[in-house]
């Protein structure tokens, strides 16, 4: 007979609860970790609703839980600067040519847009989308020209003004249901104001659920610091690294169970690499699980929120995409 819970004593109480704590700890343990992608995708069509229904339908059908937009306008730079004043891309080269501003409402914003026809086609969907962060998107813009208003491609207000216009745009995003990754490639790279750059991250997520919100750094991470400044940021909850391609794969060395635990973040775990050029350099499902496992090691198995390939796949061979799409899910399936 299962006694009605609220006759219980005190004791049996507190027992009770404690057998359903340990069996939820058990339910996450056993449960397969999740998996997503970094972002981008080749375009799949000329029409862009259909480009962006079939990369939807193809991260599904190959066993990715959170699906990404899968970038399908432009590349991750160019989606800010044709949207934001102050930005342009000339002859096809994003530049710097004033104060830089989002000009219109959020909602006109092209990802918001994408995110709109995307909730509206496929409700069901799980989905994240990339911003790209200031330091990268000004570092890009900047280093070609900077027309007016900024001193030089050091000066930080430039950053400080890219981080305040992205800050609509995520938030509007997370009410519209999405999950956000901030991408920042360039802080792998080593800056003299390293610190105050991590912390623009924070800025531009500043009011929202951090649960919501992921950073994501491709390369190698070991060299500057970047990992322990990212852990220490408030209002995100997964920073993301990939360690499975041949300059990712050192990455390994620089994060421990300490960086996660002592800040309360999970990491995003890019365990397969981007880059083969043909199909017999795409890590096997085996590779993937063995992979996952020196990562769970090392950082505990629990502190990883979700499987993911080392970066987006833009630039990647369009025939080893689902290759390594599913290889992961196997790979993940393997790791268990
Ligand atoms: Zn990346």
């Amino acid at each position: 007979m299962i006694p009605c819970f609220s006759s219980l004593s005190e004791a049996d109480h507190a027992h009770v609860e404690k057998a359903y704590k340990q069996a939820r700890v058990l339910c996450q343990l056993m449960a397969h970790l999740t998996t997503t992608t970094i972002g981008s995708l080749f375009r799949f069509s000329e029409d862009l609703h259909e480009s962006i229904d079939k990369a939807i339908e193809f991260q599904r059908a190959n066993g990715v839980d959170i699906v990404s937009d899968g970038e399908q306008r432009a590349d991750m730079v160019a989606y800010f600067a044709e949207s934001f004043g102050g930005l342009a891309v000339e002859n096809g080269t994003p530049i710097v040519t004033g104060k830089v501003e989002l000009k219109n409402s959020p909602e006109k914003f092209s990802k918001v847009q994408d995110l709109k026809y995307i909730k509206s086609k496929h409700p069901d969907v799980r989905i994240k989308l990339a911003i790209t962060g200031p330091t990268t998107l000004g570092m890009t813009c900047g280093s070609r020209k900077i027309k007016s208003h900024y001193k030089n491609i050091m000066d930080f207000a430039l950053y400080d003004d890219i981080a305040t216009a992205l800050r609509p745009i995520a938030k509007t995003l997370v009410d519209g249901g999405a999950y956000v990754q901030i991408d920042e490639p360039f802080l792998s790279q080593g800056y003299k104001d390293m610190a105050q750059r991590v912390r623009l991250i924070d800025q531009i997520v500043a009011d929202l659920p951090s649960e919501k919100v992921s950073v994501h750094v491709c390369g190698f991470i070991g060299g500057f610091g970047v990992a322990s400044m990212l852990s220490e940021l408030d209002n995100i909850s997964v920073i993301s690294f990939g360690f499975a391609g041949g300059i990712e794969k050192r990455n390994i060395e620089h994060v421990s169970r300490k960086l996660f635990e002592d800040t309360g973040k999970k990491l995003g775990a890019g365990c397969i690499s981007v880059t083969p050029l043909a199909e017999n350099q795409v890590d096997t499902p085996e590779a993937v699980a063995a992979k996952l496992k020196d990562i769970a090691s090392k950082v505990g198995r629990e502190n990883i929120a979700y499987a993911h390939p080392d970066c987006g796949m833009r630039a990647t061979n369009k025939s080893l995409v689902p290759i390594i799409l599913r290889n992961m899910r196997a790979g993940v399936d393997l790791f268990g």
